[in-house]
């Protein structure tokens, strides 16, 4: 190092969740001092705050987790299919724990600002608690973590408990016998839904845009099942890294809609929509995502599956998704969605279509047809995916360049880790980063990270600054491959995946589209090549 200027920490991350004990692993085998900040007063990121009923991931557990120690894997148990958010809340714990974590994390404390500082090169670090320097400093917030909160008229005035499907009181909430609103019908209120119906006297649910959803089809872990994927860990660790979600599944499976007969086409779909998972879309066919008469006949496909479960045609017209292609936004995995809509005590409102919402009053929630009347009101009304956690507190680069406004037309990076303007800062799963099962993506960019500051210990360099045309570049082919994938098709993809559900900001590209297993490569690539898309330069003066 050049630079005589000591810092509190090589190394400051907010966020405890995957991201954050992922660095910490590696940080501290790289031999890096590490602390990571979190507001909220326990680890686990999403686990933590996700605590709506039902709330489980649509990963299957055994590649829904951290990969770097052998022992871990093989002396952790799961014990279901898709865990739910206690569970995964105690796996992150069990990774703390043996891993002798703790002392890194400190908790209750939300970062405030983070500056960059020319003359030192070192980041400053404000806290509630105090402020911290460090050399390099980390966004491990979560890709999909800043809740969105719609700004309906008389929000304010509601008597009873109003809150995002995110911060569902952790305490709990006695809802038995209540009037429950739910508004917003994605993957929470998916989840949410069958739950919550099972004792709620009541639940209507507010749906803007209809949704494709598929089977998840939760499972007991037996032994018989944890004696194989204990056998098989290389195995399923190395499929992860080379498919396009980060998922343990087996594609391409060399076939296509297009060729083959229409009714072996029926025959293989049907045989694996009992399977459940994202596997239907990746183990069946490799053309659905990509020809558009094939998407087709999955879609109706899908629809003609899930909407058999409905007894009443009118609600079934509802949850027809239309104007949009099967794919195009993030399918939710489904619990027992369809059927609780035969029960006597759900109800389904249209608020894309037939009646909007005006208002919400002291009582409930008035549509252009009608008032309702609600003990509780649920907005599982999204995210803003990607750059929510950085935008949410004050950023600021080379010569006080604030990352809020730098994003502001363009949610721009290299890669997802780096943000030109922005030296000795990196990020996990940043925007233009790809939407793939979040560990694997978290661990590739805590290895590509580490590696990149032991290069820079190594070799003595204060400053890692990321190059404007390696960015700009990577913009363009993000851009570039967006337009021709699905979600650049039809006028109503409204989806989280562009940003299109934010009320401030105009839609843009979040996410590469190329493939997890395409990116993980070109990290790869980058690394191999010395980081030929940042500067590494001296402290000036
Ligand atoms: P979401 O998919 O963005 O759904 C939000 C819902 O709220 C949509 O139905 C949206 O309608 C509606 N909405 C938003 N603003 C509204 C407004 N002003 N008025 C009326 N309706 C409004 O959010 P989510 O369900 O929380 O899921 C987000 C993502 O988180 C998922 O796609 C998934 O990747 C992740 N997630 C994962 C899991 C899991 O893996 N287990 C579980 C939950 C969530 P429009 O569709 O019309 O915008």
């Amino acid at each position: 190092m050049s630079s005589e200027q000591q810092a509190d920490f090589d190394v400051i991350a907010v966020g405890a969740g995957f991201a954050g004990l992922s660095l910490i692993h590696y940080a501290r085998e790289a031999g890096l001092s590490i602390r990571v900040f979190d507001k909220a007063s326990d680890i686990g990121g999403t686990w933590t705050w996700n605590r709506y009923p039902g709330a489980a991931s649509d990963s299957e557990c055994y590649y829904y987790c951290l990969t770097f120690s052998k022992e871990l894997l093989q002396d952790w148990s799961w014990s279901v299919r898709y865990p739910g958010w206690e569970e995964n809340h105690r796996y992150m714990h069990f990774v703390a724990d043996r891993c002798n974590m703790w002392p890194h994390i400190q908790l209750n404390t939300q970062v405030l600002a983070a500056d960059f500082q020319e003359d030192t090169g070192l980041w400053r670090i404000r806290t509630a608690g105090g402020e911290f320097t460090c050399r390099y400093f980390i966004s491990a917030m979560g890709m999909i973590s800043e809740p969105v909160i719609p700004e309906f008229k008389g929000m304010d005035t509601f008597k009873g408990p109003l809150f995002h499907s995110a911060r569902w009181p952790s305490e709990g909430l006695d809802y038995a016998g209540k009037r429950i609103a739910i508004t917003g019908s994605g993957a929470t209120t998916v989840q949410m839904l069958p739950v919550v119906a099972q004792t709620a006297g009541n639940v209507t649910v507010f749906q803007r845009t209809a949704n494709f959803i598929m089977p998840a089809v939760q499972k007991q872990m037996t032994p018989e099942w944890e004696k194989e994927i204990k056998a098989n860990y290389d195995a399923i660790i190395a499929k992860c890294r080379n498919h396009v979600f980060g998922m343990a599944f087996d594609s391409p499976v060399g076939r296509t809609i297009a060729d083959t007969p229409p009714d072996e086409v029926q025959r293989i779909l049907e045989e694996h929509w009992p399977r459940g998972s994202f596997r239907f879309v990746f183990e069946t066919f490799d053309d659905l995502l990509t020809n558009p008469e094939s998407n087709r006949i999955v879609g109706e496909f899908v629809l003609r599956k899930t909407l058999e479960q409905v007894n009443d045609p009118d609600v079934r017209e509802m949850l027809t998704p239309k104007g949009y292609p099967f794919f195009a936004k993030r399918p939710p995995l489904d619990h027992g969605f369809f059927p609780t809509f035969n029960r006597e005590n759900v109800k389904l409102v249209d608020i894309g279509n037939r009646e909007p919402i005006v208002e919400i009053t002291e009582t409930g929630i008035r549509t252009t047809k009608q008032h309702y009347e609600f003990d509780i009101i649920v907005l599982a009304t999204g995210f803003q995916a990607y750059t929510g956690g950085q935008e949410a507190l004050p950023i600021r680069g080379s010569n006080g360049l604030l990352l809020r406004d730098k994003w502001e037309d363009v949610s721009g990076s290299i890669m997802g880790v780096f943000a030109a303007g922005f030296p000795n800062f990196f990020m996990i799963t940043g925007p233009q980063a790809p939407f793939a099962n979040l560990p694997v993506s978290i661990e590739e960019n805590a290895i590509y990270i580490v590696n990149c500051i032991k290069k820079m210990k190594a070799e003595g360099h204060d400053l890692c600054v990321p190059k404007a045309a390696a960015e700009e570049a990577w913009v363009a082919e993000t851009a570039d491959i967006h337009r021709q994938t699905l979600m650049a098709q039809g006028d109503k993809v409204h989806s989280w995946m562009m940003g299109a559900n934010l009320a401030n900001r105009s839609p843009r590209v979040l996410i590469y589209f190329g493939g997890a297993n395409v990116y993980y490569d070109k990290l790869r690539q980058s690394a191999e090549a010395g980081f030929p898309e940042v500067e590494f330069e001296p402290l000036a003066g």
